[in-house]
């Protein structure tokens, strides 16, 4: 009577979710200021003033209708050229407003991406750790899902360990920088070097291999760290981007699909973007916010504060004994845990009401992912629970 795979799916939320059902359940039974709740990766700052400024203006100035009509189904013209002029400003490239492909947020424009390009027995590789939804998309569309080592030192790719694992039936990549979970950038050299592999192989098994960017985080890097464009480095790129975290807008559900213009049969890719969204029932994404995101290009919320949470766990953890990788971007903290076991380690961290992500959800055992988007006060009433937690452990 139904799908038995999406039943599955639907009975078993992700760990992430679990821990922060079980926050909130404490929360009600202790208090909320006695639970230190770094589960979930929920922007903490407010979006820019301007997001709202928009939204007023949109409602008072412009005729409802359209405002709450459909747009076309990859997105209102006037939207995507403003989206394309700071893309091709900001990066140098040369995308028109037809190389975009507005969509209901990052998740979206990577189900999208991959039913657009997933045929049978394709295979879609990513480095680990990952985000954990990209094996649920992966295999929703009917693809296998394989993953490539990082060094562990400093979580970059490794590209040796790429070049090895591709195959003939690899369709794409998947990379994710700034990193979730583990906060790194991943370099130009680096970004160059997959690059050459990627098209080394594909000219070795006579297609190509697609380089699918996952962006949300791009704007959240700390210091004077670069985030490289890769559709600069590697022509057959399709970059998955969010205004989820940029913006703080996740609730709002947008962002956008980029097709590089100097990909391999690009109107065909385009069309088959626009073609998956079709068949996804997405019609067309949010009209208004759309809008918003229009007269928000080169915006960010205040990501200082996300440095100061950034810089007073890590000193402090670091402190305390623990291992953290620092991280240049996004807003997550990757921890090694004491032992190895890091869901025993998450359990243990619970009795002095921590809430820690184990990583074997990422795809990597031995560590934490603490999310640092949180109030910067919370942190600091934390930091006595994470010392107690360390002297547990001996670490300190
Ligand atoms: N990709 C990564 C790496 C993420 O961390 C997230 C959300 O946390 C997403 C995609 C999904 O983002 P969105 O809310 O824009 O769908």
């Amino acid at each position: 009577m139904i799908n038995e795979k999406m039943r599955a799916l639907g009975a078993s939320p992700s760990k992430i979710r679990d821990l922060f059902e079980y926050g909130n359940r404490r929360k009600a039974e202790i208090g909320a200021e006695n639970v230190f709740d770094f589960s979930i990766g929920n922007p903490s700052v407010p979006p820019p003033a301007k997001v709202e400024e928009t939204i007023r203006e949109l409602l008072a100035g412009t005729d409802a209708v359209a405002l709450h009509g459909y747009t076309s189904a990859q997105g209102d013209r006037g939207v995507r050229q403003s989206i394309c002029d700071y893309v091709n400003k900001t990066h140098g490239t040369s995308l028109t407003p037809d190389h975009f492909y507005m969509t209901c947020g990052a998740a979206a424009s990577l189900t999208i991406t991959l039913r657009a390009l997933c045929e049978d027995g394709d295979e879609f590789l990513t480095f680990a750790p990952f985000f954990p939804e990209y094996r649920v998309f992966v295999e929703s569309v009917g693809g296998s899902f394989g993953t490539v080592d990082c060094d562990t030192t400093d979580f970059q790719p490794d590209v040796a360990d790429l070049e090895r694992k591709l195959t003939a039936h690899t369709k794409g990549i998947l990379i994710n920088s700034p990193n979730n979970p583990t906060g790194a950038v991943i370099t130009e050299e680096k970004l160059q070097a997959i690059a050459d592999v990627l098209r080394k192989k594909s000219e070795e098994f006579g297609h190509s291999i697609v380089l699918i960017a996952d962006e949300p985080y791009r704007e959240l890097v700390y210091g004077d760290v670069e985030v490289p464009y890769p559709m600069n480095y590697y022509d057959d790129t399709i970059v998955c981007y969010s205004f989820s975290k940029s913006l703080s807008l996740p609730g709002e559900r947008i962002g956008y699909i980029a097709v590089s213009d100097r990909m391999t049969d690009e109107k065909d890719v385009y069309f088959a973007v626009c073609g998956a969204g079709r068949s996804l029932g997405y019609v067309c994404a949010p009209s208004m916010m759309q809008r918003v995101v229009a007269a928000c290009q080169g915006m960010t919320s205040d990501v200082s504060i996300y440095k100061t949470n950034r810089d007073l766990l890590s000193e402090a953890l670091t402190e305390y004994g623990f291992r953290v990788v620092s991280p240049d971007g996004a807003f997550y903290l990757f921890m090694e845990t004491p032992g190895g076991d890091a869901v025993d380690f998450s359990e243990k961290a619970k009795e002095f009401e921590l809430l820690l992500v184990p990583s074997d959800s990422f795809g990597v055992t031995g560590y934490v992912r603490i999310s640092y988007c949180v109030d910067t006060d919370m942190i600091r009433r934390s930091l006595p629970a994470f010392k107690k937690l360390a002297e547990k452990y001996g670490v300190s």
